[in-house]
C-alpha cells in the first residue's frame, strides 16, 4: 500500500511547546498498525513535495513567523491549491494565523498570510494565556494557548469548536480554530495529537479516503492518551 507523505512546514522556526509531537503522533498511529509514511521537512527554500498527504506546521514566535513570512506567502498559491484538492493540513497558533489573510503583530508589523483560511489576525497586548479545552465533532481536543493574536473567522470557514473556558480565537466569541474542508487550524499547543487520537486518526482516515483507501483503521490502545487528555483537560488554567 502506498505510503502517506507527511510534510512537517518550517520545523526549525515553527515549533514552539512541543508541537513537532504532532508529526510524530500521526507517523506512529501509522506504524502501529503497519501502514507506511515518509515525513518531509520543509524549511525556507526547499520544495513541497507534489504527493503531499497531510501538512503540519507549529507555533512560532512573532519574530519566527517574520522569518518565514515572505516564504510562506511565496507558496500561497501551491498551498491554496492543495486545499482546495482536500490535502489534510494541520495547523497551529503562529502557522494557523499564517495561513489566514494577514497578522498584523502588536509591533504594527503586518506579515501577510497564504489566505487558505478567511480569518484575519491582531496583535493584541493581550497574552491568552492557559490551558484549554476545545469540544469538538471529532472528540475533545486539549492543549495550551498562549498567543497575543486575535484571530476573527471570516465567512469562508467554520470554528473547530467553542473554547468552553479557554479564550480561543479571540477571547471574545468563544470560538476555537477553523476549519475548511480539509484543512484545520487551531491554538491548541501540546502537542494536541498526542492527547486527542480520535481527531489524530481523523486526520489519517481523511488523507487516505483522499488517496482511495477506505479500509477502517485499526483501534489502538489509547488508554494513556485518554487519560493524560481527562488530566489535562481537568487541571486549571
Ligand atoms: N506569535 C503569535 C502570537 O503571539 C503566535 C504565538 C504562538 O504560536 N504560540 O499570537
Amino acid at each position: 500500500m502506498d505510503a502517506l507523505t507527511l510534510v512537517h512546514l518550517y520545523p526549525r522556526e515553527m515549533n514552539i511547546y512541543g508541537d513537532t509531537g504532532n508529526v510524530l503522533v500521526l507517523r506512529k498511529r501509522l506504524q502501529w498498525r503497519g501502514l507506511d509514511c515518509r515525513v518531509v521537512p520543509v524549511s525556507v527554500g526547499d520544495p513541497i513535495p507534489g504527493d503531499a498527504d497531510i501538512v503540519l506546521g507549529g507555533g512560532g514566535q512573532d519574530a519566527a513567523q517574520g522569518e518565514i513570512g515572505a516564504d510562506f506567502v511565496g507558496r500561497a498559491a501551491t498551498l491554496r491549491a492543495m486545499a482546495d484538492d482536500d490535502v489534510v493540513m494541520l495547523a497551529i497558533c503562529g502557522t494557523y494565523q499564517m495561513l489566514g489573510h494577514e497578522f498584523l503583530t502588536k509591533d504594527g508589523v503586518r506579515i501577510n498570510g497564504a489566505g487558505v483560511l478567511d480569518l484575519v489576525t491582531r496583535g493584541s497586548d493581550r497574552r491568552l494565556i492557559g490551558n484549554n479545552h476545545v469540544d469538538t465533532e471529532w472528540g475533545r481536543l486539549v492543549g495550551f494557548e498562549n498567543h497575543s493574536g486575535l484571530t476573527e473567522l471570516g465567512d469562508g470557514v467554520r470554528a473547530l469548536g467553542s473554547a468552553a473556558e479557554g479564550c480561543g480565537n479571540n477571547g471574545s466569541d468563544h470560538t476555537e480554530g477553523a476549519v475548511r474542508r480539509n484543512v484545520f487550524g487551531t491554538y491548541l499547543h501540546g502537542p494536541v495529537l498526542a492527547k486527542s487520537p480520535e481527531f489524530a486518526d481523523e486526520l489519517i482516515r481523511r488523507a487516505r479516503r483522499r488517496r482511495g483507501q477506505s479500509e477502517a483503521l485499526e483501534p489502538l490502545p489509547d488508554e494513556l492518551a485518554r487519560t493524560a487528555a481527562a488530566v489535562a483537560s481537568g487541571r486549571p488554567r
